[in-house]
């Protein structure tokens, strides 16, 4: 049996086929362009595969409540073509499988809980640090969905000190994404967060956004693990100043077994970027189950 999952992205489309045992048998990818080329393009690819089911890891905003009518729409996006395009229906309108969609970074959650760093735990979050901050809830093995979907890198953070960047967010200047995605880096410095050497003093500015979100989210999620990914975690060094930095944001306050061990609690991903592919292919096996037990 095969198993279709898909990962769309502001800028790219990746589909890929995997066996039963996880295996990845075959890959596509190409740059998103219009949604109705993207669904054709999606469509002619599992089709020809024979898969029995799809999941879908989506950009957000998108309706990921399988209750509303709308469910699989992407919402208010400035993604030109994309606000509200029925995208779910599209794609089963061409190829008549089960299929099951949640957001990009719920659905690396969800593959990071089943397959990855932290397997066999049920409340984890996961924060993408790359384009954008984005971050994955898994509540009791369920990915954490409610009015919308969690927008957890868009909360407010206090300035450090030292920073006089005023924001990128186009909606709230000097949120956490605002002030922390590798785009926001770069604005900062005139440089790609990739150049910037390991010693300069903006890491330290950096990591010290990414502990006051991490502060809030153990305070808001009770997480058993967080879990790091994105282009900007690429800096290995970021690790150790993030925990150092929650240990002090923390204070004490919480005195688990988690918090007193942080360098096995605060971690990157397990499944090395594959993490959203490998969620979405979580989703493809939960839609195909579901449908059996109908
Ligand atoms: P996306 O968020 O679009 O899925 P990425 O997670 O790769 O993609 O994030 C891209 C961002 O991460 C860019 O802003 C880029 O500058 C930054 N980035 C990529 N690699 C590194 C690196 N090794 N160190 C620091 N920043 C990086
Ligand atoms: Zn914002």
């Amino acid at each position: 049996m095969l198993f279709g999952a898909v990962e769309t992205g502001g800028t790219k489309i990746i589909a890929a086929v995997l066996d039963e045992n996880r295996e990845l048998l075959d890959s596509i990818r190409f740059s998103t362009g219009t949604p109705d080329e993207a669904v054709q393009m999606l469509a002619d690819f599992f089709t020809e595969k024979k898969v029995c089911a799809i999941g879908i890891g989506s950009f957000g905003p998108v309706d990921i409540n399988q209750d509303s009518e709308n469910y699989g729409m992407v919402l208010d996006t400035p993604k030109k073509g994309w606000r509200n395009y029925p995208f779910l229906s599209e794609l089963k309108k061409r190829i008549e499988v089960p299929m099951l969609i949640d957001t990009d970074v719920n659905c690396a959650c969800l593959g990071e809980i089943t397959y990855g760093a932290a397997k066999n735990l049920k409340n984890v979050i996961y924060i993408t640090i790359g384009t954008g901050v984005g971050v994955g809830v898994c509540i009791e093995g369920e990915t954490l969905k409610g009015m919308l979907h969690p927008e957890a890198g868009h909360i407010l953070l206090r300035k450090h000190p030292d920073d006089e960047f005023k924001g990128i967010c186009p909606y709230h200047s000097d949120c956490f994404e605002g002030l922390a995605s590798g785009p926001a880096i770069a604005a900062r410095t005139n440089t790609p967060a990739e150049l910037i050497s390991a010693d300069s003093k903006i890491w330290d500015i950096e990591a010290d956004y990414i502990a006051q979100g991490i502060t809030n989210y153990i305070l808001t999620y009770s997480p058993c693990k967080i879990i790091l990914g994105g282009g900007v975690m690429e800096q290995p060094h970021l690790f150790p100043l993030i925990r150092s930095k929650v240990s002090s944001y923390m204070n004490g306050y919480i005195n688990t077994k988690q918090m007193n061990s942080l360098d096995d609690y605060i971690v990157p991903a397990g499944l090395l970027g594959k993490q959203g592919i490998i969620g979405a292919y979580c989703l493809a096996r939960k839609a195909f189950y579901m449908e059996e037990a109908d």
